[in-house]
């Protein structure tokens, strides 16, 4: 009957709903256990600057390396991570590592920029200013070596107190990057409000680059629009020489892509700086 379907039903609903708050308690303290226990690691991928030739700065990349299933790729549990709320004090943790590892970058004789990537969890969560400021404080090296990357959808939200909180953290000397550019809706004269520094172009418009007329002509104008407004732009996701041409033609100031290097452990990234330039870097260079 009726009657027994919706009963069948409704406690269908309630026990899916059951296991699901279980896992999401289980995959928080599974997610806490990790932060705890020290598994979360960054490697960090080279940002090659292709005026000068050097690699400028690296975007810290957070995994997961957990003693059984080994080496976690962050679309695996950030997820997870922000809809348990863990995403606030493991996001914390990747913004005072990274920031203590460009110091040691800075001590080794290279001044390079970190870039950290910023949910919009964290940004809802008040302390983001203050854990800014802190992190900044008893530090050697300038505010601006610090790259925070937002994504467009947090930016145009349209609310002002994300507005406010952006201006904070700008007039702090941080600098700001919007991820993933072109795959949300951004609004040009939105986007012009805000005190963005750099535009990070989405991989999915370099993949296909030499071949997909549509995407060489989306490339083209975002640099265009980028520098039109003052500016940088970085291409992510460069696998190909033949991107690199195309990039470098029309005047991107940055590649970040497996071509010029992958992300690698703290410790590898610090030996590829300290080594001397390797025959395929220079070959980038040189166009
Ligand atoms: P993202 O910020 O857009 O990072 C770039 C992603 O592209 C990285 O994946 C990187 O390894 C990958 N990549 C770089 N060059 C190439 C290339 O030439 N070809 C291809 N196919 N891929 C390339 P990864 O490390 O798996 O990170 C995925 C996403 O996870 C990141 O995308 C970012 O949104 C998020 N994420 C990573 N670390 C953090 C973190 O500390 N906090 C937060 N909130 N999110 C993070
Ligand atoms: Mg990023
Ligand atoms: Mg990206
Ligand atoms: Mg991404």
């Amino acid at each position: 009957s009726a009657k027994n379907n919706g009963r069948k039903c409704l406690h269908f609903f309630h026990s899916t709903m059951e296991n699901y708050s279980i896992q999401r308690i289980e995959m928080e303290r599974q997610l806490r256990h990790a932060l705890d226990n020290h598994e979360f690691r960054l490697f960090y991928q080279p940002q090659f600057n292709l005026e000068t030739g050097a690699i400028d700065g690296a975007e810290a990349l957070i995994r997961w390396q957990h003693p059984q299933k080994g080496l976690i790729a962050p679309d695996e549990f950030i997820p997870m991570a922000e809809d348990t709320g863990m995403i606030v004090p493991i996001g914390e943790w990747v913004l005072k590592q990274a920031w203590a590892e460009c110091q040691n970058w800075h001590r080794a004789g290279h001044a390079l920029r970190v870039g950290v990537n910023l949910s919009a969890h964290q940004f809802n969560h008040a302390q983001l200013t203050d854990l800014a400021s802190m992190v900044l404080s008893d530090t050697i090296i300038d505010a601006s070596f610090l790259e925070l990357e937002l994504t467009e959808s947090l930016v145009m939200r349209q609310a002002e107190d994300t507005l406010t909180a952006l201006n904070a953290l700008k007039k702090s000397g941080i600098r700001l990057a919007i991820d993933d550019f072109g795959t949300g809706y951004s609004s040009l004269s939105y986007l012009k409000q805000f005190p963005i520094d750099r535009l990070k172009i989405d991989r999915s418009f370099v993949g296909d680059l030499a071949n997909n007329p549509n995407d060489a002509a989306i490339v083209v104008a975002i640099i265009a629009m980028a520098h039109c407004m003052g500016l940088e732009v970085i291409a992510e996701g460069v696998e190909t020489e033949e991107q690199l041409k195309f990039l470098r033609m029309h005047d991107c100031n940055q590649v970040q892509g497996y071509l010029t290097g992958k992300p690698l452990p703290a410790n590898e990234f610090l030996a590829l700086l300290s080594a001397k330039p390797e025959p395929a870097i220079g070959e980038v260079h040189r166009s």
